[in-house]
Order: structure tokens, then C-alpha cells, then sequence
């Protein structure tokens, strides 16, 4: 979608460092790191939103799974990660092409504290 950062990036008209990438998907690090590993999985297709990725349910798929082999790639996949979709206003989303963010590396902070 024109005027769509991440799209941009998936076009390559915007540099990113590419963790992992297939025809669904790709995952590249997120350029301001909440974690030691902080990398964003994006379906390529443009959908604004995470649950409107429940219409296509293989994407949706596609994108956990990409999740995974992320943390195997990063060496995270033993040692625990956490998976985190923003939706809506509350969670501050920012980048409204639907994305996955794969935090870990690190003792993350309980939900809460
Ligand atoms: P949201 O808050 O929408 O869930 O997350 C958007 C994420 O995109 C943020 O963590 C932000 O740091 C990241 N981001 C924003 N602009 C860029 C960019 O140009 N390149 C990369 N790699 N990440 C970006
Ligand atoms: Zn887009």
C-alpha cells in the first residue's frame, strides 16, 4: 500500500536488516530495540491490523511460524521469548501494517512490574 512504511521496507525502498524472509514473510530488526533481540515479522501482503490477519488464517500462521525459526536464527529459541501483537490506540501502535514483534535475548520484565 503506497505510503506504508513497512510495505516500503518489503519493496526494499526503505533499508532494514533482514533477519529471515519467504513468500509470505519478512522479518527484519526493529530499528529501535526494546530488547537485545527485538525483530519484527510482517506478512507481505498489506493488512493494517493483527486480527484482521484472522480473515487468512495460512498468513497468520505463516507469520507465528516465521516467529519461531526467528528465535532459532537468534538463538533465542531454548531460552524463552515473547511474541507481541499491538492493536488500537492503548498500545501505543504505531505502524499500521500488521506485525509481530519477537522480544527476547534477555530476562524480560514480568507483565505488571
Ligand atoms: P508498533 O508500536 O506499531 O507495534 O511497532 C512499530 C515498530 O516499528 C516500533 O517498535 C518501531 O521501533 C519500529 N519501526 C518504526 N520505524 C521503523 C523503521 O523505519 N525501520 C525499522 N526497522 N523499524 C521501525
Ligand atoms: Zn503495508
Amino acid at each position: 500500500m503506497s505510503g506504508c512504511l513497512f510495505c516500503k521496507i518489503i519493496a526494499g525502498e526503505v533499508p532494514a536488516t533482514t533477519v529471515y524472509e519467504n513468500d509470505d514473510v519478512l522479518a527484519f530488526r526493529d530499528i529501535n530495540p526494546q530488547a537485545e533481540v527485538h525483530v519484527l515479522v510482517v506478512p507481505k501482503p498489506h493488512h493494517q491490523d493483527a486480527k484482521d490477519l484472522t480473515a487468512t488464517p495460512d498468513l497468520l500462521a505463516a507469520v507465528i511460524d516465521a516467529g519461531a525459526e526467528v528465535a532459532k536464527i537468534e538463538g533465542i529459541h531454548d531460552s524463552g521469548y515473547r511474541f507481541v501483537f499491538n492493536t488500537g490506540d492503548d498500545a501505543c501502535r504505531t505502524v499500521f501494517h500488521a506485525h509481530l514483534h519477537v522480544l527476547g535475548g534477555e530476562q524480560l520484565s514480568t507483565f505488571g512490574h
